[in-house]
C-alpha cells in the first residue's frame, strides 16, 4: 500500500550517463527478501517441475565442481561434495517443500527459502560437533538451488516485460546486463556495484542509463512506482514532484541537443589546434554493438572484450563460432584495427559452462590470463579462432591481466603451439599479426621497460590498475570513494608506462573508464598517450575536447598535475583547466 506523498531522492554511484523516466519493476531482492508470490492451482505442477529442474542443474553443477576439485586435489578433497549431494537428495526435505507449494499455493523460491532456513537454524543449534558442521553443507546447497532458481525468473521476467520499465535489483552480472540488449529497459538501478564493474561498463556500452550502489532501492522503491534514473549523478528519484519532473524534461532536451553538436565534427580527425593526432577507439563487448560504432566514424576497436562470447549459454563456443564472430568484427571495422583481448573471465565475469572454485570470484585469484594459463585447451581454442581471423581485416591481440614477462612468455608458448597446429593443418593464419598486453596489474606498469621489449604494443587497462594500485574493489560501493583514478600513485604508473613504451619505439593505449572522463583524457592527452579506447557514444565527446586544445597546452597542463600531491587536488586543477579551455564540456560533465 502507498502512503508516500513527497518525491524521495536516493543518492547512488553514476554508473552509466543518460536520464530515462518511467515505472519501476522491481526484480529480484537479496535472497533474504524473497516474497511470498502467490501461484494459482493450476500452476503449481510448473512450480513442482522448476524446483525439479534446479534440483538436476544444482546436481550436475556439483558433480562437476568435484570431478575437477578429485583431478586437481585429490579425491580426499573432492569428498566434501558427497555431504552437498546427500543434501540434495534429502527426501524428507524435497517432500516437505513439495507438500508446502501444494498447500500454501505460493512460489517455490519462498517456500524453499523457508525451509531450508528452518533446517539452518536446527543444525546449528545441535550440541554433535559433526552434525552441527552439516550447517554450511545444507548453507552452500540452499544457496546454489536458490540461485538456479532466481535465475531463470530473472531471465524469464525480463523477457517477459510488457512496457518500457526502470528495472530495480539487488545485483546484476555482466551477463544479466548484456541479456539487456533490445529489451523494454529504459534504464536500471542497483543496491550494490561499483563504477568500473562491468555491469556498468556494459550498461554505457548498450547506452542504458543507470545507476549502482544505491544500497537499499529495492526495499524503497515499490513495483509500478514512478521513477527517475539520472545515471549522470548518480540519482535514483522515486515519485518526482512535477517541479522536478520538468527540469528533468529540460536535461534530456540538452543531452540530445549536444549529440545534434556532434554532427559537425563526426567527419574530422581527433587531432589538436596544432595537429598532434591521437587514435579514438571503441571498446566493444557485442557485435550488435558494431553499427553503432560505424556510426561514430571512429579510428577502430581498442578493446574487443571477447569473455562475453562465453556468457549466457550452457556449453563453451567452439573454434569455428568464435572464428565466425572475430570475422566478423574484424570485416565489418576493416580498415581500421581492432584488438581481440583474449579471455578475460574471473573477477566479476563468469562462464556458466566452466565450473570453478569460488575462489575465482576474487579480482586477485584465477582470473583473465591466470586461467588461460591454466586451461590451455580452452585457452588454445581461442587463439586458433583469433588466428584465423587474422587474415580478415586489421587484427591484433592483447592478453589481459600480465603482470610480469614469464606470464607473457608461457602465454606465447601456448600462442606457437596453436600455430603450429594451423600450420601442419595447412590452414591460413597471419603470422606476424601483432601481440600486445593490458598494462593492468601494478607490477606490470613497474616493469614496462622490460615487456616492451618483447611485445608490439601496450593497452592500459585502468580500471583494474586503479583497483590493484590502491587496494580497493572495483565493485564495491562501500569503499567507491576510495577509488580514485585521479591518485598520484595511479598517474605516475601510467606515466612510467608509456614513456616505457615510447623509449622502446612502441604504441600505447588507455581502454579503461578513463578514457571516457574529460579531465583525463586531457591529462592523458598531454602525457603523449597514442591511442583512447571507450565506449563508442562517448568518443564524439572526446574529439570535441582534443579538438579544443593545442598540444603543447595540454602537455604543459600534464607535466603540472604530476607534480600535486593527492587526488583530490587533481581532480580540482583539471577540472579547472577544463573550464578554461573548453567550457562546454566542463559545464556538460558537472
Ligand atoms: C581495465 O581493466 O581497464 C579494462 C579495460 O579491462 P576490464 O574493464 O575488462 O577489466
Ligand atoms: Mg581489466
Amino acid at each position: 500500500m502507498k502512503t508516500r506523498s513527497k518525491e524521495i531522492i536516493l543518492s547512488g554511484i553514476p554508473a552509466a550517463p543518460g536520464v530515462a523516466s518511467g515505472p519501476a519493476f522491481i526484480l529480484d531482492k537479496q535472497d533474504f527478501f524473497i516474497q511470498p508470490r502467490s501461484i494459482l492451482d493450476k500452476e503449481i505442477p510448473i512450480e513442482i517441475a522448476r524446483f525439479e529442474e534446479a534440483l538436476i542443474k544444482t546436481r550436475e553443477e556439483i558433480l562437476s565442481v568435484q570431478s575437477r576439485i578429485s583431478q586437481d586435489m585429490g579425491v580426499r578433497h573432492a569428498q566434501i561434495f558427497d555431504a552437498h549431494l546427500l543434501v540434495l537428495e534429502d527426501r524428507t526435505i524435497i517432500q516437505e517443500i513439495i507438500k508446502n507449494i501444494k498447500k500454501d499455493k505460493v512460489c517455490v523460491e519462498y517456500v524453499f527459502s523457508q525451509v531450508m532456513k528452518r533446517y539452518i537454524k536446527a543444525f546449528s543449534g545441535i550440541q554433535d560437533e559433526y552434525l552441527r558442521d552439516r550447517t554450511s553443507d545444507i548453507n552452500d546447497v540452499s544457496k546454489r538451488v536458490l540461485k538456479n532458481l532466481m535465475e531463470e525468473t530473472k531471465i524469464h521476467d525480463l523477457d517477459n516485460l510488457s512496457e518500457d520499465t526502470i528495472v530495480i535489483a539487488h545485483d546484476f552480472s555482466p551477463s544479466d546486463t548484456a541479456g539487456m540488449y533490445n529489451k523494454r529497459i529504459l534504464a536500471f538501478a542497483t543496491d550494490v556495484g561499483g563504477r568500473t564493474s562491468h555491469t556498468a561498463i556494459m550498461a554505457k556500452s548498450l547506452g542504458i542509463p543507470a545507476v549502482v550502489g544505491l544500497k537499499d532501492a529495492t526495499l524503497r522503491v515499490h513495483n509500478q512506482d514512478y521513477v527517475i534514473v539520472d545515471g549522470r549523478k548518480g540519482f535514483l528519484i522515486i515519485d518526482p514532484s512535477d517541479k522536478t519532473k520538468e527540469k528533468y524534461n529540460i536535461v534530456k532536451s540538452k543531452i540530445a541537443a549536444s549529440k545534434s553538436r556532434f554532427d559537425d565534427i563526426k567527419d574530422l580527425p581527433a587531432q589538436t589546434k596544432d595537429a598532434h593526432r591521437i587514435s579514438l577507439m571503441a571498446n566493444l563487448e557485442l557485435p550488435e554493438e558494431i553499427p553503432t560504432i560505424l556510426k561514430q566514424n571512429c579510428d577502430g576497436v581498442g578493446l574487443y572484450r571477447t569473455e562475453y562470447l562465453y556468457m549466457n549459454r550452457k556449453d563453451l563456443p567452439t573454434e569455428e563460432e568464435q572464428f565466425k564472430a572475430y570475422r566478423y568484427v574484424a570485416e565489418k571495422m576493416a580498415p581500421h584495427p581492432v584488438i581481440i583481448r583474449t579471455l578475460d573471465l574471473g573477477g566479476d565475469k563468469f562462464a556458466s559452462s566452466i565450473d570453478v572454485p569460488k575462489e575465482m570470484k576474487s579480482f586477485l585469484g584465477w582470473r583473465a590470463i591466470r586461467f588461460c594459463l591454466g586451461r590451455p585447451d580452452i585457452f588454445k581454442v581461442q587463439l586458433r579462432a583469433i588466428l584465423r581471423a587474422s587474415v580478415h581485416g586489421n587484427l591484433k591481440m592483447m592478453y589481459p591481466m600480465v603482470s610480469g614477462v614469464s606470464e607473457l612468455r608461457e602465454a606465447n608458448t601456448i600462442m606457437q603451439e596453436a600455430k603450429n597446429s594451423l600450420k601442419k593443418e595447412k590452414v591460413p593464419f597471419k603470422a606476424n599479426m601483432p601481440v600486445g598486453i593490458m598494462i593492468e596489474v601494478p607490477s606490470a606498469a613497474m616493469t614496462a621497460d622490460i615487456l616492451a621489449r618483447e611485445v608490439d604494443f601496450f593497452s592500459i587497462g585502468t580500471n583494474d590498475l586503479i583497483q590493484y594500485t590502491l587496494a580497493v574493489d572495483r565493485t564495491n560501493e562501500q569503499t567507491a570513494n576510495l577509488y580514485q583514478p585521479s591518485h598520484p600513485s595511479v598517474l605516475r604508473l601510467i606515466k612510467k608506462t608509456i614513456d616505457a613504451a615510447h623509449a622502446a619505439g612502441i604504441e600505447v593505449g588507455l581502454c579503461g573508464e578513463m578514457a571516457s572522463e574529460p579531465i583525463f583524457a586531457l591529462f592523458l592527452l598531454g602525457l603523449g598517450l597514442d591511442e583512447l579506447s571507450m565506449s563508442s557514444l562517448n568518443i564524439l565527446q572526446i574529439k570535441e575536447l582534443v579538438r579544443s586544445f593545442y598540444f603543447k597546452d595540454a602537455q604543459e597542463i600534464a607535466e603540472e598535475t604530476l607534480k600535486l600531491s593527492t587526488g583530490e587536488h587533481i581532480e580540482e586543477f583539471l577540472k579547472m583547466k577544463l573550464k578554461k579551455y573548453a567550457s562546454h564540456i566542463f559545464s556538460e560533465r558537472k
